[in-house]
Formats: structure tokens, sequence, C-alpha cells
């Protein structure tokens, strides 16, 4: 078995513990019911043709339709996009909500594409697994370099190829193509939501000092830099890929978003503001800070990171930030770790909401979407915080309980024929 996948079900062996499952169920949960690679080819501007490796995997669907983003990046592998469908499987189990794991991946760099070449590639992607795919099957949505403009080439191009108008194959689109308002920043909104709703037992509430330390400025990390930044936090650091910025007084979190769309990197922030200092990622994560937010790529918090850290509360708006090596330092060190399966449930939970809309042909407003979503994640969160604390174990351990026990009532309801 691959080491990523392996990390990831050391949790589920964690939590198996603390709950009576059959043996059946975890062997179930062990293995992807199906994972399809395939080699893109796509037309250049210039008339020259490249290949491309994408991967989809579908890795349980006993509770619904497989559900999970499709990422674009120079260094996926299909290990990451099995681990990233069994991380879905788990999360849509925690939210509740009627789907399966699943996820996708094109091995590219999308920054180096014209547009036209990424539209190229996200039609090429979407002709390869249309088998694999479909409303009731398998439903993509944006993940790591991918957003609402390739969600849209997507849908299209799956509709002109079972040539009807079918919204409900892929969530994440443009509102004009049957996007649900709220979408954008579901993420961090559920994200959000979890730690107003759980403040007072994590140590944050309005009181103490408040400053927060966000990893990653893609969709995920901008919003929820601005919810906390709107909400009194001190935003102390911000960084994207390439580097990141520091101010104890505190970052406006939309100036460094201009300045990244303006400028390339978070890191020109610094230009002429003496009290800015620039830093880089490991020792952003390093910072003082209340709050750390990871909200970029997997294994981020390694052991010597989790070692030097110093946040009370860490947050995981990415999929599987911290390695299992850094969990156990973690835990050891007594630091509040609030999982991803619930603290970044809120991207498919909205994802549900535009499915469910896309089925029915009848559009919310963006207030409905938001109290639903609300409502959903604090019942979630306070189910996790209790389970933590009856079981006196871990917030991760706990979500895997509480996903588990969803995941195991489903496989046993199945019968014998899964
Ligand atoms: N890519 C997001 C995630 O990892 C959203 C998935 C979805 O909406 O299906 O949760």
């Amino acid at each position: 078995m691959e080491d990523m996948l392996k990390g990831a079900l050391s949790h589920l062996d964690g939590a198996a513990k603390y709950t009576k499952v059959h043996p059946e169920v975890l062997e179930k949960l062990q293995y992807p019911k199906e994972v399809m690679s395939a080699r893109l080819f796509v037309r250049m501007d210039d008339g020259s043709r490249r290949s491309f490796r994408a991967w989809r995997c579908r890795y349980d669907d006993t509770r619904g339709p497989t559900k999970g983003g499709i990422r674009f990046h120079p260094e996926a592998t299909q290990d990451e996009v099995v681990t990233l469908a069994f991380w879905m499987t788990f999360k849509c189990a925690v939210a509740g909500v009627p789907f399966g794991g699943g996820k996708g991946a094109i091995r590219v760099d999308p920054r180096k594409l014209s547009k036209t070449e990424l539209e190229r590639l996200s039609r090429a992607y979407v002709q390869a697994f249309a088998q694999m795919i479909g409303p009731e099957r398998d439903i993509p949505a944006p993940d790591v370099y991918t957003n609402a403009m390739i969600m849209g080439w997507m849908a299209d191009e799956y509709s002109s190829l079972v040539d009807y108008p079918c919204p409900g194959v892929i969530t994440g689109k443009p509102i004009a193509l049957g996007g649900s308002k709220g979408r954008d920043d579901a993420t961090s909104r559920g994200g959000f939501y979890v730690l107003k709703h759980l403040q007072k037992e994590l140590g944050l509430d309005n009181g103490s000092e408040r400053r927060a330390v966000v990893q990653g400025y893609g969709n995920a990390g901008y919003h929820f830099a601005c919810l906390l930044h709107e909400d009194g936090w001190k935003v102390v650091g911000i960084s994207d890929s390439r580097g990141g910025v520091y101010d104890p007084e505190g970052l406006d979190p939309k100036a460094v978003k201009a300045c990244k769309e303006e400028k390339g990197e978070v890191s020109k922030y610094a230009e002429g503001r003496d009290n800015v200092e620039v830093v880089d990622n490991d020792a952003l994560l390093c910072k003082s800070c209340e709050l750390l937010v990871p909200a970029a790529l997997e294994d981020q918090i390694t052991e010597s990171i989790a070692k030097c850290l110093d946040a009370r509360v860490i947050l995981e708006l990415a999929n599987g930030p911290v390695t299992a090596d850094g969990n156990a330092v973690l835990e050891r060190r007594g630091i509040t770790v609030v999982p991803d399966i619930l603290a970044n449930a809120g991207g498919v939970t909205v994802s549900y909401f535009e499915w469910v809309q896309n089925r029915q042909g009848f559009y919310w407003t963006e207030s409905e979407v938001r109290q639903r979503l609300k409502q959903i994640i604090q019942e979630e969160a306070m189910h996790v915080w209790s389970l933590s604390k009856q079981k006196e174990i871990s917030l991760r351990t706990a979500a895997y309980v509480h996903g588990l026990e969803r995941l195991s009532e489903a496989i046993e309801a199945h019968g014998t024929q899964t």
C-alpha cells in the first residue's frame, strides 16, 4: 500500500478502538472501490501537442454517489488522489451529506497554461472520465488550483457528451450555469462556523487574545482570513506557495490579496512596509499565535514543525495538512487540532446544496444557503466535541469515530451484497 494512504488509514485504526464496528466494515474501508488513470493529449496554442497524467478515484459509494474535487497540480500522484478520496468519504459522513468519497487530479502546473489551453485540458479530462462521473454516480467539484470557470467548462463538456444540459454532474459552477450562491466561500465559512460554535470550548472567545496565522492564500485561506478579520481577529501571518508575510500588529487580508493579484505573490506585500516581515512557509508556521490555519496542501506540519510551532489551536482548512508523526507530537504537546474532515466540510456541504438545487431546478437565496450550512456544521461540530469529551479522545479521533459510525451503519444496512 502507498505511504500517504497508509498514514490516513492510521486514523481509521485509531478510531476503530473507540466504537463497535464489524471487522468487515474496516476491511472494506481499507481499499478504494475504483481508481482510473488516463493520459490526456491536449493541443497547445503553438500547435504542439502535450500529454498529461490524470486520475479519478471513487473510494466508497455506500452512502451515495461519490463526491470530491479535481485538483490541478504539478506534483499530483495517484496515491494522493486515493488518499484525498478516502478523506472525502469520511468528510461526507461527518457532515451527514448523502455522498460517498471521490477525488481527481491532473498532473499539471495550470499557471503555465493559457486560458484556452486550460479549457482544452479541462474538457479532455471530462472526455477521458465520462464513464466514471455522472450526477448519480460521481460528482466532481473544485479543489487546489481549479475554480468555477473550470467547473463550468467541465459541466458544459459533459452536457455535450450526454446531449442534454446536466448541471448536476459537477458542483462549484458559475452561478450563471447553475452554481449555488454561497459556494465560493463555503469551505471557509464552514470552518468559521466550527470555530465560532466551539470558541468557548477552545479557549478562543472574544475576551482572549486572538492572533491568527493563515498558510495558503487560495479560495479557502483568503476567505477565512477575511472572516477572521471581520470578527476582530488579528491576522498576523499570511503565506502562499512562494512565501509569506508577518506583522504582529495584524495584516489587512483584502490588501494582501490585491497585492497577490497585482504582483503574483503574497510576500511582495512587504515591499515599502517597514513593519511587515517576509518569512518562508516553515518560519510562518512557527510564529506565535492563538490559531494556526493551514489552508494549502497536505503534509505541511511535519514532526519537526509540530515541535516548534507556537499555536494554541490548529484548524485544518486544507486536507491532511498534518502528517501522522506531526499529529502525534501535537497530541503530546496538548495542542488542539480541529480536523480537516470537520473543519473544511463546509465546501462539500454547499456542494450538496448545489446538487440538490440542480435536481430540483429551484434555487435558494444566499441567506438560506448560509443558514442551512450553519445548522449542519454547528450540529456536527458539537457532536464531535461531545464525543471527544465523553471518550477522552482527540477531536480528530472523535471525528473519525463519528464518520465511521455513519459509514458502518450504511455498510451493514446494505446487507450481504456489498
Ligand atoms: N475540494 C473540496 C474538498 O476537498 C470540495 C469537494 C466538493 O465540494 O465536492 O472538500
